[in-house]
């Protein structure tokens, strides 16, 4: 299938390549990514460090059948509240690089507001950004959490109605709808808890220990990374969730 030309937009040193598969509204939603994408770049550069893929790829799909065929393919039902995914080709973790990378677009993202728009780019953005450092087999949640808290805007918690009993797992990603919301809900307030108790610096740690290539499980990650088991990491972690 013949795809129009891509076009370029340059932030820092990076250059992002616009690809258009001819949706209605397919070049507005592009023109919206140029003017958001500067400021997810500084996202993730503030979080992750500046050494990551220089070339970027958004791709915007045309419908959504076409958008469901470019994430992945499978039931279509879990792309149904889904606005973007970053996937690859081909990963390489000896070399760790991720070979034919691209942020692709749902036709619906279109009718998201710039800060939700923003909040979608940075945090697909940020799995780019981490993809070749990030193992197959990394535990999702916390890979989700992770690019929340790069995203998203550090808003008060809401009122805790039910304490987490466990920490997330990625069977809570898995279900559409409010299951899965909640999910990742819980995963960006971990993120976030680790962050704000320990620092950034040591959430990125612990991202690398838990979700990179050749990654300790998540115990002895914890152990390693944060100095306590995973009973008192909970513990402290809904604590921290009422405070
Ligand atoms: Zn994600």
């Amino acid at each position: 299938m013949a795809h129009p030309a891509p076009r370029l937009t340059v932030v820092g040193d990076r250059t992002v390549r616009m690809i258009d598969l001819g949706g209605p509204r397919s070049e507005v939603l592009l023109s919206r990514v140029a003017a958001n994408i500067g400021q997810a770049v500084d996202a993730v550069e503030a979080f992750w460090g500046t050494d990551w893929p220089r070339h970027i790829a958004v791709l915007a799909t045309g419908s959504q059948p076409q958008f469901e065929a470019e994430a992945g393919g499978g039931p279509p039902a879990q792309w149904a509240d889904i606005a973007a995914v970053a996937v690859a080709d081909r990963i390489d973790p000896v070399r760790r690089i991720a070979i034919g990378q691209r942020i692709v677009f749902a036709p619906g993202a279109v009718g998201m507001s710039d800060p939700a728009l923003r909040i979608v780019l940075s945090h697909e953005l940020f799995h780019y950004a981490a993809r070749a450092q990030t193992a197959m087999d990394a535990p999702r949640w916390l890979t989700e959490g992770v690019a929340d808290y790069v995203a998203r805007p550090h808003t008060p918690l809401p009122e805790q109605t039910q304490l987490p009993t466990a920490l997330p797992s990625d069977a809570d990603l898995d279900a559409p709808g409010v299951l899965r919301s909640s999910g990742y809900d819980r995963a960006w307030w971990f993120a976030r808890f680790v962050a704000d108790t320990r620092g950034a610096t040591t959430l990125r740690t612990l991202y690398r220990s838990v979700c990179g290539v050749g990654h300790a499980d998540l115990p002895a990650a914890l152990h390693n990374v944060l100095g306590v088991d995973t009973a008192s990491v909970l513990a402290e972690w809904r604590q921290w969730l009422t405070r």
